[in-house]
């Protein structure tokens, strides 16, 4: 899938259609290492015992969700507009 790099859409914080740039974030960056859940995971992990989750079955999906944001020319607020979506391959169009 082929996304144009920068697009004309409503911003939110100007309330009218401005040019938007879209950028994909990284999964590593998205990682929040001191939210409730993850500090309750890695106090599991210490000390004895072995993994604290159940083995994961089955296949792993073929496709990876792409998370995009957009990022207002005019007043450089970013925004999302939905969720994920799931491509096999996802690049910037020029
Ligand atoms: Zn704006």
């Amino acid at each position: 899938m082929k996304i144009p790099k920068i697009q004309r859409r409503y911003c939110p914080f100007c309330k009218k259609h401005t040019e938007h740039e879209v950028t994909k974030v990284s999964v590593s960056k998205k990682k929040r290492s001191l939210a409730e859940g993850q500090r309750r995971f890695k106090r599991a992990l210490k000390g004895y015992g072995s993994f604290p989750r159940p083995n994961p079955k089955g296949r792993s999906k073929p496709t990876k969700k792409v998370d995009l944001r957009y990022r207002c020319k005019e007043c450089g607020k970013q925004h999302i507009i939905g969720k994920g979506f799931r491509v096999k391959r996802f690049e910037f169009a020029k």
